[in-house]
């Protein structure tokens, strides 16, 4: 008989251990386990409880901490994700058979009570410790990190992404509420580590309205590309319009000045950083003073014999409802200066490529799948630009359809390395060399989507749809 050792969360909810001078409950980084059914690895578990609580005997309902098993009683593949960063809701998944050792003996203190402080296993921080050393790396990472986004070519630091647990669509209906979803988690994984002073995410109402409830002494900003995008497509239909066709010449400029007026902003002057944006509708009527609030007059040089050759415009409602939009004009102020969430967007469109989206995929092969891409995306990410023989820097020129016919001149990198897959096979031939009760058992998969479905009967499902036709 196999002994099943299930963490099942709605059992062993509101629980408490109980082991001797322990009275945890289930938390992020304490898991509670159910006695087993087997009877014979009950009793192992029971014998190990009396060593410090004498007498005792389990119940159906009792349940034991991950706090009294050594580190080796853990699935080493959950812990591994653990470690390298990846929350998931199972990070302590119990060996077949293993047997809890960790019962420190109770110090009782002058009243006799017993004395939670010192009855603590050892271990106790364990995953927490891992879990910051790992921001930790990210961080230093992080800083080291330099790209190139959308129109400009200003070097930035880099947010990091660092949940890549995958969400079935069906656990929060729909995959708009999977970002938000995500971002929960990834605030549960980070909390009591890292205190979130400032957050970048791209315009996402639900996730604004939960950062504004839940993380009030968080500052939360939208990266610019996302804004720029939607100002240019904007731009793009005024230009369509009759009498407005001269704006076609400033379409792009207008999405420069809107990062050059964020990024050479102060960040907590979000009124400047407005007040900037908005001086543009102006400048594009060849008023360089005399707008108003905190930039009375353009940055830049005076335009004596250069004013004369620019296209300059005629006031039109349009712009100036557009540039001064209110909603819009909100969201410029909150526009992050430094960081940007290019570098998450480009983790996304590798997990494409490994994970296509016109494939299905079981719970293990996208989790696998997007540990593939996480390994590979980490190895890879600050690649240097290529050069040649003589040593100079190489480059390509490309024609993004967002472009409409216009270029962009890129950097061509060096080529990308795979020293993860030989990590990954020598870990492999590692395990197979292990006796078979020491590797780590089969992951357990959530349910597929189609499950929660019901089904009907074939023979009465084809009867139904074929009377809904007259045949002869
Ligand atoms: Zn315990
Ligand atoms: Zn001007």
């Amino acid at each position: 008989m196999e002994a099943t050792v299930k963490k099942t969360g709605g059992k062993t909810h509101g629980k408490r251990c109980i082991a001797a001078g322990c009275s945890n409950v289930k938390s992020a980084e304490v898991a509670m386990f159910l006695f087993p059914k087997d009877e014979d690895l009950s009793k192992a578990w029971a014998k190990q409880v009396q060593r410090t609580r004498k007498d005792w005997e389990p119940t159906k309902y009792s349940v034991l901490c991950s706090e009294h098993f050594t580190r080796d009683s853990f699935d080493e593949s959950a812990l591994l994700r653990a470690q390298v960063g990846i929350a998931t809701k199972r990070t302590l998944i119990l060996k077949k058979g293993a047997i809890p050792t960790v019962f420190p003996r109770v110090g009782t203190s002058a009243v006799g009570q017993l004395s939670t402080s010192t009855s603590r296993p050892a271990r106790s921080a364990f995953a927490m410790r891992e879990r910051k050393r790992k921001v930790e790396e990210l961080l230093a990472e992080s800083e080291v990190e330099i790209s190139s986004f959308a129109s400009t070519e200003e070097s930035m630091e880099m947010a990091t992404d660092t949940d890549m647990a995958p969400e079935q669509s069906n656990e929060c209906g729909g995959s708009y509420h999977m970002e938000l979803e995500g971002l929960k988690r990834m605030v549960a994984f980070f909390e009591d580590i890292l205190e979130i002073g400032t957050l970048v995410t791209d315009r996402h109402r639900q996730i604004a309205k939960w950062i504004r409830e839940n993380m009030p002494y968080t500052k939360h900003l939208y990266d610019i590309w996302h804004v720029a995008k939607s100002v240019g497509k904007k731009l793009k239909a005024i230009c369509k319009l009759k009498g407005c066709e001269d704006l076609k010449a400033w379409q792009h400029r207008i999405i420069n000045h809107l990062y050059w007026a964020v990024v050479f902003s102060t960040q907590d002057d979000a009124e400047l950083i407005v007040d900037k944006w908005k001086s543009v509708e102006r400048h594009v009527l060849n008023l360089h003073r005399g707008h108003g609030g905190k930039f009375p007059t353009c940055a830049h040089k005076r335009l004596q014999s250069r004013a004369h050759k620019k296209k300059w415009i005629k006031p039109t409602v349009k712009l100036e409802k557009l540039v001064t939009d209110k909603m819009l004009c909100k969201d410029i102020g909150k526009l992050s200066a430094v960081h940007q969430t290019s570098k998450v967007e480009g983790f996304h469109s590798l997990i494409i490529q490994f994970a296509p989206k016109s494939y299905v995929y079981s719970y293990t092969g996208m989790l696998c799948r997007t540990l593939l891409a996480g390994l590979h995306y980490n190895e890879n990410a600050s690649r240097h630009t290529a050069t040649t023989k003589a040593g100079e820097q190489r480059f390509k020129i490309r024609y993004p359809k967002y472009k409409a016919g216009g270029h962009v001149v890129k950097k061509i990198l060096v080529e990308a390395t795979f020293s993860y897959v030989d990590d990954l096979m020598r870990e492999v031939v590692d395990l197979c060399k292990k006796p078979s009760a020491d590797r780590p058992v089969q992951l357990e998969e959530p349910p597929t989507l189609s499950s929660a479905m019901e089904k009907p009967d074939k023979a009465e499902a084809i009867k139904a749809h074929a009377s809904r036709f007259k045949t002869k």
